[in-house]
């Protein structure tokens, strides 16, 4: 059961995002992104206070699309020192749909904390009729104040449902239920500010996790090269000069044409790392782990976006393919 009998300190996020986002009058469409402040947005939720004691920050503003990982990693040093603090029970990050599952996962795996830590947004900006910013952001807050979403890992709320850091992704471009978690369907559900869970994670995340990062740290550089149809391995050469890690969005099971795995054989022998991940959003990537040094990392059921995020942080650690190949079996 929730102890709401004492007041949570909930600290509320802003990045930026269409949730921050100005445009015509009513309209959903030619809006900018990332225009008001955090403290304006929670001003235009009526009623949030009654959920808890709300204490806006501005980290960043901006789309989500220009995001970076150094601001990633600054922010999960943040909110690592923030969520020592005794007077902090939980987190909502405010944050641009685009890339939000990534800075999820990132987070799922580099800040260490049972407090809750909630990320939102909106697909209409706020300018809009109907805008979904302000409800998503009430449930966020209700959620991050809820004993019942301690040491579950990051989590995401968006248009009545709640998702894992791990598996959520964006699934439409538009509409207001814009996110899902593919196969594994949603860890529950929000009705109104309570929390319905019937699903979490088993794969390591916060405080089971081995990755930190501290402020300015620099990742490793992991290029992302999609494979398509009769396309040129100049690409995959190219990105492979220029990171320490390449992640494959293949076809299928993580295939590629007998040229690229040509290509990818050589960098394995070279010993760069590869991971074989999918341009299809659902199943595995998965073949036998003898065939690792030829046919590189299988990424399991991430997608090759968190796939990058898992290969620069397994590097910090590790050029070794095997424990890479553990690594993406347990988180
Ligand atoms: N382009 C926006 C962003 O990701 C989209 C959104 O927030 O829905 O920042």
């Amino acid at each position: 059961m929730d102890n709401l009998d004492r007041e949570k300190n909930i600290l509320v996020i802003g990045t930026g995002g269409t949730i921050a986002g100005v445009g015509d009058k009513g309209k959903t469409l030619g809006y900018d992104s990332a225009q008001i402040n955090v403290d304006n947005i929670l001003s235009g939720v009526p009623y949030i206070e009654d959920l808890a004691n709300v204490k806006p920050v501005e980290l960043y503003n901006v789309d989500s699309s220009d995001m970076s990982i150094d601001k990633l990693v600054n922010m999960a040093c943040y909110i690592e020192e923030m969520a020592a603090r005794d007077d902090v029970d939980g987190f909502v990050i405010t944050h641009g749909t685009d890339t939000l599952e990534e800075t999820a996962y990132f987070l799922n795996l580099t800040v260490h904390t049972h407090k809750p830590i909630v990320l939102t947004g909106a697909m209409r900006p706020s300018t809009a009729i109907s805008a979904d910013g302000p409800f998503n952001l009430y449930q966020a807050v209700a959620l991050a104040r809820s004993s019942e979403a301690e040491g579950k890992g990051v989590l995401v709320v968006f248009a009545d449902a709640i998702y894992g850091g791990r598996d959520v992704i964006k699934v439409n471009t538009f509409k207001t239920d814009a996110f899902n978690q593919k196969d594994m369907g949603s860890f529950g559900y929000m009705r109104d500010d309570k929390a319905y869970f019937y699903n979490h994670s088993v794969k390591k995340h916060t405080l089971s996790s081995e990755f930190r990062v501290s402020k300015d740290m620099k990742l490793p550089n992991v290029e992302v090269v999609n494979y398509y149809l009769g396309r040129s391995e100049d690409i995959l050469k190219h990105a492979s000069k220029i990171s320490e890690g390449i992640v494959l969005g293949g076809a299928g099971c993580g295939g590629a044409s007998e040229k690229w795995n040509k290509e990818i054989e050589k960098m394995l022998k070279s010993g760069k790392i590869v991971v074989r991940s999918s341009r299809i959003s659902n199943g595995l990537v998965t073949h036998s782990s003898k065939a690792i040094f030829k046919k590189g990392v299988y990424s399991n059921s991430l997608t090759p976006q968190k796939s990058r995020i898992l290969l620069m942080l397994a590097l910090t650690k590790t050029k070794d393919i095997e424990k890479i190949q553990e690594v993406f079996n347990m988180y």
